[in-house]
This record gives structure tokens, sequence and C-alpha cells, in this order.
């Protein structure tokens, strides 16, 4: 006997975001878990109608660079605390999810990578966010970047290592510092791979910039945090004073980033300029989060649960005790950094989503799949009231209500 096909899933009363436009009234069609029309017209019999009650209708948010939510992060390494960060980010609009590592020992990295590709295989709409893959981000990091991450757990790429990791097929994006022995084989190995590949926690002159950009990296981690600048390599170099990270990014046009815009981290000047320099097709919204997304204010471990470095919340971001202000990553999601970088910036609101879903999409090399509501794209799609909270979310035409 035939099966009956899925009734066809409408999203209507409401203005859909595309990557360029607001479009008030369009009608989102769905079919078979893809988006089938965008636009006017009827409403197909039968089908499942949801009412937007007069807000947005957006692409899911695509996140490139998170580490957990909701009491688990990633490097915990197992498949329970995969489902509980994907889970809590989906409950933000994030349905692509970039799973991040952070350092630590192999084995560590090795666990978290088996253990996102175990909730990737199972899939479900109740596991939350879609992984689209890991972002291989620690350990690779330079000595004096590492940031809030366990310094134990830095080294400079190791080919057996990082091909080890490359070869479970997981890895679609790859970080490692540009000044590091070794950096230029770990950015080629990753580009063979097809990943997005990255510099991040780097004291990095233009010039090993350039060297890198010609291995295929092209994209900083969360810009402005943990790079090099004009003052930090005057410290190791002297004059004549020297061009860093930052004005590498800001020349090439073949470059992106991302920003933490969480109100915390970068002031609303730092935002504003970052998407006047760089627009909406470069710059890339990131939770960055760690595990006390959606936690009370305390004491948590950031990396593993078993020797992560202990950080504070204070409900609003994450920070070093005791280090002066030393932040250590964000607290909350991206429909926050939506409403923060709208704020801020008064960018139109759909190139602020855009930096959100589309841009990471292209960026990752997911933008066939997912990342803006286009035919033939999957559907996940977010209902947002008008002052874009998460009301509702589809993750590949099922509705996530966990
Ligand atoms: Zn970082
Ligand atoms: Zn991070």
């Amino acid at each position: 006997m035939p099966r009956a096909a899925a009734p066809a899933l409408v999203f209507v009363n409401g203005t859909v975001i595309l990557p360029d436009r607001l479009v008030p009234g369009a009608v989102v069609e769905c079919a078979g878990g893809r988006i089938r029309r965008v636009g006017r017209g009827r409403i197909p019999k039968g089908a499942v109608v949801v009412d937007a009650r007069g807000g947005y209708v957006a692409p899911g948010f695509v996140d490139l660079h998170v580490h957990g939510g909701d009491g688990a992060d990633f490097m915990d390494g197992t498949a329970e605390a995969v489902r509980t960060a994907c889970r809590a980010h989906a409950r933000h609009g994030t349905t692509t999810i970039f799973p991040t590592t952070t350092t630590g020992a192999e084995a560590q990295i090795a666990a978290m990578i088996a253990a996102c590709g175990g909730v990737r295989r199972e899939g479900g709409v109740a596991a939350g966010a879609r992984i689209a893959g890991v972002h291989l981000y620690g350990p690779y990091f330079a000595p004096d970047k590492v940031g809030c991450h366990p310094a134990s757990g830095r080294r400079d790429p190791e080919a057996a290592e990082y091909q080890r990791h490359f070869a479970t097929g997981l890895v679609r994006i790859a970080t490692c510092a540009a000044e590091l022995p070794g950096a230029e084989a770990f950015y080629r190995a990753a580009r063979r791979r097809g990943c997005l590949v990255t510099c991040g926690h780097s004291n990095a002159t233009w010039a090993e910039m350039a060297r890198a950009y010609r291995a295929g990296m092209r994209h900083v981690d969360h810009f402005w945090c943990a790079m090099s600048s004009v003052a930090s390599l005057r410290q190791r170099y002297g004059t004549p004073m020297q061009a860093s990270m930052e004005q590498f990014v800001l020349a090439e046009p073949g470059m992106s980033t991302e920003v933490i815009a969480d109100g915390c981290h970068l002031s609303p000047e730092l935002l504003t300029f970052a998407w006047r320099q760089l627009g909406a097709r470069r710059l890339c919204l990131v939770t960055d989060a760690n595990r006390a997304l959606d936690q009370p204010p305390g004491r948590y471990r950031f990396g593993s649960a078993e020797d992560g470095e202990w950080i504070e919340s204070d409900g609003r971001v994450g920070f070093v005790p005791g280090a002066g202000g030393a932040l250590a990553s964000s607290v909350v999601g991206l429909d926050t950094m939506v409403r923060t970088m709208r704020a801020a910036t008064g960018a139109p609101l759909a190139e602020v989503v855009r930096m959100a879903s589309l841009t990471p999409a292209e960026r990752a090399g997911v933008a066939r799949e997912t990342g803006s509501l286009a035919v033939g794209k999957r559907a996940d799609v977010l209902v947002l009231d008008r002052r874009i909270r998460v009301r509702r979310v589809f993750i590949g035409g099922a509705e996530f209500t966990g």
C-alpha cells in the first residue's frame, strides 16, 4: 500500500526574513522536510498551518563556534552531554551546530568527536540542533594566547594526531594559530578535507597571516579576542610597528571572521565597526557559549568536566576569577546575539539574521542544505516575535519542543 504523503507545513501571518530583505505576509511552504515555496499564493488543502502571529519567519541559526550549554560541554565526551548542549542551543534558535573542541589530551578530543558522530548518526529532532560537523578548535593555540583554555592541553600541530581526527570525516572547521611550527601543513591538510580553515588564539603578524592564507586559511575566530593587535606585536617586535591579524582580516576580501555579540565581550562601537568594515557576507555571529548557558550564576568547568579550567558565570558572561576581568566565553544563545547586534549597529534585520544563518552556512560549506529560506533547502525555520524572541523552532520540518 503506498504511504500517504505527509501534509504540507505552511508558515503564515509573519514577515519572512530573506538574506537581503524582509517580505511581509509571504508564506513559507514545506513538504518532506524541505522548503517547497516562499512567496504568495494559496495554502494547500490539509496543510498544517503555523501562525507566526504577526512576528517573523526566519531561517534557523547556524553556530560555527560553541562549546556547550545547559550544564554540558561537548568536551565531556558523552552522547548525553552532546544532546544536552544541542537541545539547549535549539531553544535559542540554532538548528545547525558545529560542536567545538577545547585544548585537551588527544583521547579527550577523540572521545568528543566520537560522541558528536554518534548523536549525528541517530539524528531526530529531539536531539536538538543538527550537528553539521565538529570544529577542531583546540589544541593548536599559541602559548601566549591560550586564554581561558586549559594550558596543559595546548600543543603544536602534529600530523599524526590531526590526521586521525580528520580521518573520522567529522571535522568541518579547523583552527590553528598561524605562527606555530607545522601550521601551514595543518592548513593544507584541513583544506584538502574541505574544512573551513581558521586562525585563532594567535599572536600572528600580517606576514604569518599571508603565508597562512596561501595555505588555505580563510577565517579568524572571535575577532578582537585572543588575537594579535598592533600593540601586542609591538611588545614582540618593537618598531617599526607591525600589522596584525586585525589589519589582515579587514584588508583581505577573501577573509571572514566572527564576533561574540553578547554585549559583554565587545562594545556597540566595535560591533558597528566590524559590520561596517566587513559587511554581512564576511562577518558571522557565534555564541562561543560554554556550559553555563541557561544555568544559574556560579563556578563551572570550561572544557571537560574532569579537568577543564574553572571559570565563573554571573549570568551575563563567563569570566576567569581573579584575572582582572579576563572573559571566558559567553553564556547566551544566538537569539541574544542577533538582538544585541541589531541594537548595537542598527543594521537591517535581514543583514543581522544573515550573519547568524547564511553567512556561517556559506563559510562552513553547508549553504546548499541550510542557512536561508530558499526552495530545496532543509526546512529549518524559526518563528520569532516582533522583539526577536524565539517562539517556535522547526528542524527539517519537525517541531523541536524540548
Ligand atoms: Zn577562544
Ligand atoms: Zn571558543
